[in-house]
């Protein structure tokens, strides 16, 4: 379980989830603050804003933010040429605020209200149709909300709830996977009423795998 420390750090973090820190998003980078694994000069989204407020938290000395790691806060955000966009559906897979929508063989499209910047859906495209544009420059076409360090807070909240409801999603499709294979090695389809939470899935999971080594193990004991 994530330490009260970890969880005060997170609550500073900007949530844009774009790895520049080097960790696999906000939380993660918290822990590694919070075990001293990591300095607090990594956040460029955050600005030297965040560092110092990671400082005052720590009772710590603050230290120029590390720019090598990216320019400071949030300036950009992802617009989609939709007419060359082939629907390959990449650039959902890597969104971690899902602020992308579209369907398979589909124009896809970037809900900018809830693009974080993070800029993670522009490599994976494999036609090159997303392009990371100023804020500035979008402004007077597209109603976005500025990512000012006055309103970085709210933003926050806002991508870490989207980006926990992804987690939770994709821990849930692993989760019904594995069922699903555990029951094709059993023979036997469990009650969709076995996978409507988590826990009843991890259960699930459980009992699926130990049919299948019953399964196993009394074919193995016939051909003995
Ligand atoms: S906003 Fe980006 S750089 Fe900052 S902590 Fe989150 S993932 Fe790391
Ligand atoms: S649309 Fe692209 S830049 Fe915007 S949050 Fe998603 S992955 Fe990041
Ligand atoms: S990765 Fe590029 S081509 Fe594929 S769906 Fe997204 S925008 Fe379209």
């Amino acid at each position: 379980m994530r330490s009260a420390l970890a969880d005060a750090i997170d609550a500073l973090l900007p949530q844009t989830q774009c790895r520049k820190c080097g960790f696999d998003g906000c939380a993660p980078y918290a822990e590694a603050i919070a075990s001293g694994s990591a300095g607090i000069d990594q956040c460029p989204p955050g600005g030297q804003h965040g560092v110092d407020q990671l400082a005052t938290l720590l009772s710590a000395d603050s230290m120029p933010l590390d720019l090598a790691r990216g320019t400071a806060g949030v300036s950009e955000l992802a617009l989609i040429d939709e007419s060359r966009c082939i629907g390959c559906t990449l650039c959902i897979q890597a969104c971690p605020v899902d602020a992308i929508v579209g369907a398979a063989s589909r124009m896809h499209t970037v809900m900018l209200e809830d693009c974080s910047g993070c800029g993670l859906c522009v490599a994976p495209c494999p036609v090159d149709c997303i392009a990371m544009v100023p804020i500035s420059a979008l402004a007077p076409a597209h109603d976005v909300m500025p990512r000012s360090e006055a309103a970085l807070p709210a933003l926050a909240a806002r991508w870490r709830a989207r980006h926990e409801t992804r987690r939770r999603r994709l821990s849930d499709e692993r989760l019904t996977r594995e069922v699903r294979l555990a029951e094709n090695a059993s023979g036997s389809r469990l009650a969709d009423a076995d996978l409507t939470a988590a826990a009843q899935r991890r259960s699930a999971v459980a009992a699926a795998l130990a049919r299948a080594r019953e399964r196993r193990a009394a074919d193995a004991g016939r051909h003995d």
